[in-house]
């Protein structure tokens, strides 16, 4: 248990090194975060002394792992020039704050290719990635799948997996959410179904490429393709099929990290006790 590596989504607080301290107040040992306000284009560049202790506080922390998340606005499957010129700059700098900073993980949504067919969103979002992968470092970028809204890119592993086969860089995984899964039409309710799910994911993916997982209950049903997410438990999900996830090879390697609805620290405190209850022993 003590090995687990479990984190919120923890909002920024006065200043960048402030998640940690939140996350520990929470008992979380992993986190994901923002680098900056996630609902703009604009951002101030990070200075010496914030990188200096953003890096010593996680030194403190002992967090194996710190994942980030990209902004909302960027849409890397745009076929608009200048979205995409925008989305592909965003992507680049958030890649340079994770290296400075020393993120393991930067999680990106695939955006829409806005009707323009999947074709080009795969190729608009591999070719964004190539260019924020050209220079050297160690932070990887996780493809997150999507919950199939319309025109999305990447709500089904043929499009994660041919998204990888493009990239010419190692540094690429995928981070699969939970609530997306069931709301693309993925089964995950049950022992058997996550099994298949699973399998499925191993042929066309492979095991290998799943870095992190975001575990989240799902407003909506199965194949609804509503991205909403619910509480552990008190969703369509529910705790047989989080139970079976957790139980799947090699899971309890990986940062699981909650994105439920937050309303105070009881919810909180709730969500992490379900997920206590639910841990493989040992
Ligand atoms: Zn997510
Ligand atoms: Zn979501």
């Amino acid at each position: 248990m003590s090995k687990a590596y479990i984190g919120f989504h923890v909002s920024l607080g006065k200043s960048i090194d402030s998640v940690f301290d939140t996350a520990q107040s929470m008992g979380c040992t992993t986190l994901q975060m923002f680098t900056r306000n996630p609902r703009g284009w604009k951002f101030k560049d990070l200075n010496e002394s914030q990188v200096k202790s953003f890096r010593e506080k996680r030194e403190k922390s002992g967090f194996r792992f710190v994942v980030d998340h990209m902004p909302y606005l960027p849409n890397l499957a745009s076929p608009v020039k200048s979205v995409m010129k925008k989305s592909r700059e965003a992507l680049v700098a958030e890649v340079e704050r994770c290296e400075r900073l020393g993120i393991d993980y930067l999680v990106v949504h695939l955006g829409s290719h806005m009707g323009k067919g999947i074709e080009t969103g795969i190729r608009n979002v591999a070719e964004a990635c190539n260019i924020a992968l050209k220079r050297r470092g160690k932070t990887v970028i996780l493809l997150e799948n999507s919950a199939g809204q319309k025109n999305s890119v990447g709500s089904k592993f043929e499009e994660l997996s041919r998204i990888i086969d493009k990239i010419r860089s190692r540094r690429v995984g995928v981070c699969l959410d939970t609530c997306h899964l069931l709301a693309s039409g993925y089964d995950i309710r049950s022992e058997n179904s996550v099994k298949e799910t699973m399998k499925e994911f191993e042929s066309k993916v492979g095991i290998e490429r799943l870095l992190v997982l975001h575990m989240n209950d799902s407003k909506g049903d199965i194949g609804s393709n509503l991205d909403r997410h619910e509480n552990l438990g008190k969703g369509k999900v529910g705790l047989e099929g989080f139970k079976a996830i957790l139980r799947y090879n090699g899971i309890m390697d990986r940062p699981i990290i909650l994105e439920t609805p937050y309303r105070d620290m009881k919810t909180v405190k709730e969500d992490l006790e379900t997920l206590r209850s639910i841990l493989p022993k040992g």
